[in-house]
């Protein structure tokens, strides 16, 4: 096998596009999902005095919700905050550019005040001061969620993470690791690979996403397959709630079944029950081993075939499973110049092992490939076991996400389905959407079932948006699917909650969400549907 080499440039987290907020979404929803949103467009015409003309009506359930009657900043606010956090309130206009908008600059909020905490205590004297006062907050981390949830909407101030940067505590028999929440994800990875543990989990944007906003979002990434999800590796949180109190869970325990588990609120609650300070987590030792492996398939069913002799074969040390199509080959080669180790195919696969025993593990994937090759399942791949070479393989992988952000505007969808189905939906979506679309690409997590569909368009296009949602949505409902797999909900998908949650559960939601943030002040408009708000 021939072993590929190439240097490659660090992920760059800034893009160059700017779009306005708010696609048009098109109409249909579940009966249930319908019925609320029609009420929810109704309270909302009761309840609100400001607008920004965008409001959600049946005909519009992913474009931002009219203002809330939150208080606005005032003089005496500002007073406040520059005392707490001298010189770390921010209100120049230029400054708080960047924090407004997403990664994929397609949300882009109007606030005029971000603050840059450095301690608990400090975001709790913030939190009081908003509740007090009813000012809408937004808790942001490094600002890399795909779903327009770490950005204001209209005015709410920014409380980002981002100071809030130092490790507390590693124990190195244990593996647990506290820090607080704006620890960047690579930062730490870094500090425990000089310590022979590695983070439980590695996505594409650990160069800026931070472990406070991971948790919030409960990010999958490229790891889960091995060490599953940080439902099961987080072992402690601390939060801050919306009047102020401080919830001090930062437990360091594997088991502890004193009640019930109240971390697993905030985990995946993108920021809407309370400001995650500070986490513990169960880190791996740092494997001795890893290889990696790039494969060609010239099906999707070879793939899966693929997948299942991978399983079988490589079993404890199989630690990622990921895969990308020809269009999204065709695009890192053409936006970001990188280059494919391998002979053109339909179907590329990313295979990581990671064990303790060189040899062995070596000696494993050699007998799994020639397996995959002589039986044809695989038509051409190249190996790494070199650092550099790894993290090269790995780039075709992991920056498909940057590729796309240089094809215009992209329609993003994170989907899980059973495995079997993941890739029948983009290519429904191509037969769907014909020549509307100019590209429809499918990679992802195949491990989880998890897929990630992009749809882009030279520029925003509300008769595409028309064609592709609630189709897609429906499509995965049928399936039983879940329409965000690992991203969240965030303001984009709040309103299509319905195709994967049933009702009673999403009123559930609402009751928490009431009895943790009265008020409401936590990213209001994200994650719950308008008519929970
Ligand atoms: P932000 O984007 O700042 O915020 C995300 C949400 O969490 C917002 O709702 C925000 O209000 C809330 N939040 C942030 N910090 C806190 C806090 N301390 N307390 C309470 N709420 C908070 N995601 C995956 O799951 N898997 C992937 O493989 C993956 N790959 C990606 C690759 C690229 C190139 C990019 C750009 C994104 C990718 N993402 C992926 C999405 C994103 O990186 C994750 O959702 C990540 O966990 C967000 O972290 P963040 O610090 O950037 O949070």
């Amino acid at each position: 096998m021939v072993i590929f080499f190439e240097k490659f440039a660090r992920l760059s987290l800034k893009s160059t596009f700017i779009w306005s907020l708010c696609p048009q979404y098109s109409t249909a929803l579940t009966t249930v999902g319908r019925a609320l949103i029609v009420r929810s467009s109704q309270l909302i015409q009761h309840r609100y005095v400001h607008s920004r003309g965008l409001g959600a009506s049946p005909a519009n359930p992913g474009a931002a919700p009219p203002r809330l009657p939150f208080s606005r900043v005032t003089q005496e606010v500002l007073a406040f905050f520059r005392t707490l956090l001298p010189g770390r309130t921010i209100t120049d206009p230029d400054l708080l550019k960047s924090s407004n908008v997403d990664w994929l600059k397609t949300v882009e909020g109007n606030s005029e005040v971000l603050l840059r905490p450095k301690t608990t205590e400090e975001v709790s004297q913030i939190l009081r001061h908003c509740s007090e006062r009813n000012l809408a907050v937004c808790p942001q981390g490094g600002n890399t969620g795909l779903v327009g949830g770490s950005v204001p909407v209209f005015d709410e101030i920014i409380l980002s993470t981002s100071l809030m940067n130092q490790v507390i505590t590693f124990d190195n028999i244990s593996g647990i690791l506290t820090c607080q929440a704006g620890c960047v994800l690579e930062n730490l990875s870094n500090y425990l690979e000089e310590r022979d543990f590695i983070m439980p989990l590695d996505l594409g944007a650990k160069g800026s996403c931070h472990i406070g906003g991971n948790v919030s979002t409960n990010a999958g990434g490229l790891r889960l397959l091995r060490y599953g999800s940080l439902r099961g590796t987080v072992l402690g949180l601390e939060v801050v709630l919306a009047d102020g109190r401080i919830l001090k869970c930062l437990a360091t325990l594997r088991k502890d079944n004193t009640g019930y588990d109240l971390k697993q609120l905030f985990i995946g609650s993108e920021g809407t029950l309370g400001v995650i300070t500070a986490v513990s987590i169960l880190c791996p030792r740092k494997p001795k081993a890893v290889n990696v492996a790039f494969l060609g398939c010239s099906s999707f069913q070879q793939l899966l075939e693929t997948f299942q002799y991978c399983r079988g074969m490589l079993g404890e040390i199989l630690s990622a499973f990921e895969f990308l199509d020809a269009s999204c080959m065709s695009l890192l080669e053409k936006h970001l110049k990188l280059t494919n180790p391998i002979t053109e195919s339909p179907f590329y696969i990313v295979i990581e092992t990671a064990g303790s025993n060189a040899t062995h593990d070596e000696e494993k994937l050699h007998q799994f490939l020639e397996e995959v090759m002589t039986s044809s399942l695989v038509t051409d791949g190249t190996v790494a076991t070199e650092a550099t070479k790894i993290k090269a393989l790995w780039s075709l992988r992991e920056r498909v996400t940057e590729a796309l952000t240089h094809e215009g505007y992209t329609y993003k969808y994170d989907i899980s389905l059973p495995v079997e189905k993941i890739y029948d939906l983009v290519q429904d979506m191509r037969g769907h959407l014909g020549d509307m679309a100019k590209n429809v690409v499918g990679y992802g997590h195949v491990g989880d079932g998890n897929l990630h569909l992009n749809i882009t368009s030279p520029s925003k296009d509300p008769a595409l948006l028309a064609a592709i949602e609630p189709y897609v949505y429906e499509w995965t409902s049928e399936w039983k699917g879940s329409i965000s797999a690992e991203h969240g909900l965030g303001l984009k998908k709040r309103n299509y909650i319905y195709y994967s949650k049933p009702s009673e559960a999403v009123a559930l939601m609402g009751s928490i969400k009431a009895m943790l943030d009265p008020k409401g002040i936590l990213n209001p408009y994200k994650t719950l549907p308008d008519n929970i708000h």
